[in-house]
């Protein structure tokens, strides 16, 4: 069992990137990535404390996309160098316009009675990379939410009264950038979007695939066996590799684990022989 996407302290997640190490020997899986948010600013932590475990430890990054004012996607990276120069740019630009949003979401909140202040929202971010995550955590510490699922399913999420959309790059910039720092790239959790049909999902696998896509996550905890079959079966009639993990954030998204998320996951290890051939093409 392997696990190429999970979230650390850096970001969204809960559990340092060391922390990540220990858990993924705990849950007895033999490879794992971290896959942060627009950083890569947890990956050296994460390499140290890899070492000499005998686990097999994959540099990566999560990067969001926008097509026109579709919903958006998201790439996985992996394999990333993570002293690439042009990489910590991009996601420089990239946390710049999320601290925009955030001002803008902040900036609304009283008028929807919720009162909050850009340093409660950092208290619960030790690691950088703000988001609506970290806004939810202070809402709940105020006493006006229980969870976070519910300050998205009423608050922040998409369609609520307190969304403000991300200004984001397009696909072709995901993908390149994750080239260009030697990763490999992959359309993560794709049937997390909403109403995404068989026939949609295989028009976007052509057009992502002529912008270098090189593979697609099946294995993930919110898809169906269908959806994961039905990926599968794409992958394979398109040349593209597979992928799969978790989507571990710790705490932040309770019961789900490394390596067996809720319990059913099992992303077999023999996915990552190719994945880890094709990033050596790159480097
Ligand atoms: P942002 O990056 O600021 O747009 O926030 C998106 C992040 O919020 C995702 O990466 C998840 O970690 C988290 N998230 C998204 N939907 C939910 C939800 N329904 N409940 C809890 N957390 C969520
Ligand atoms: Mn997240
Ligand atoms: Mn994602
Ligand atoms: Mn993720």
């Amino acid at each position: 069992m392997i696990d190429l996407h999970c979230h650390s302290t850096a970001s969204d997640g809960s559990a340092t990137p060391s922390e990540i190490i220990e858990l993924a020997i705990q849950e007895k899986v033999t490879a794992v990535a971290l896959t942060d948010h627009d950083t890569i600013a947890g990956l050296q932590e994460f390499q140290d404390a890899g070492k000499n475990t005998g686990l097999t430890v994959i540099p990566g990054i999560e990067l969001s996309a926008r097509e026109e004012n579709r919903d958006e996607f998201h790439f996985v990276g992996l394999f990333i160098n993570a002293e690439s120069e042009s990489l910590r740019a991009f996601c420089h630009r990239t946390r710049e316009l999320r601290q925009e949003r955030n001002h803008k979401i902040l900036e609304q909140l009283p008028s929807l009675n919720y009162h909050l202040t850009l340093s409660e929202v950092e208290a619960e971010c030790p690691g950088g990379v703000i988001g609506r995550p970290h806004i939810a955590a202070a809402l709940i510490r105020r006493g006006y939410f229980r969870s976070s699922k519910q300050v998205f399913k009423t608050l922040l999420g998409r369609g609520c009264p307190g969304y403000i959309a991300r200004q984001l790059p397009t696909a072709a910039e995901c993908i390149n950038a994750i080239h260009q720092a030697g990763g490999v790239a992959i359309w993560a959790h794709p049937f997390t979007r909403t109403n995404l049909t068989n026939r949609r999902f295989r028009t976007m696998v052509t057009s992502l695939k002529n912008l270098g896509l090189d593979g697609i996550e099946a294995y993930y905890p919110m898809h169906t066996q269908e959806q994961t079959r039905e990926v599968c079966k794409a992958a394979t009639e398109n040349s593209l590799l597979l992928s799969g993990g978790s989507d571990f954030h710790g705490l932040h998204f309770p019961g789900l684990k490394i390596g067996v998320a809720y319990g059913k996951l099992n992303v077999p290890d023999k996915l990552l022989p190719p994945l880890q051939e094709r990033a050596r093409q790159y480097s």
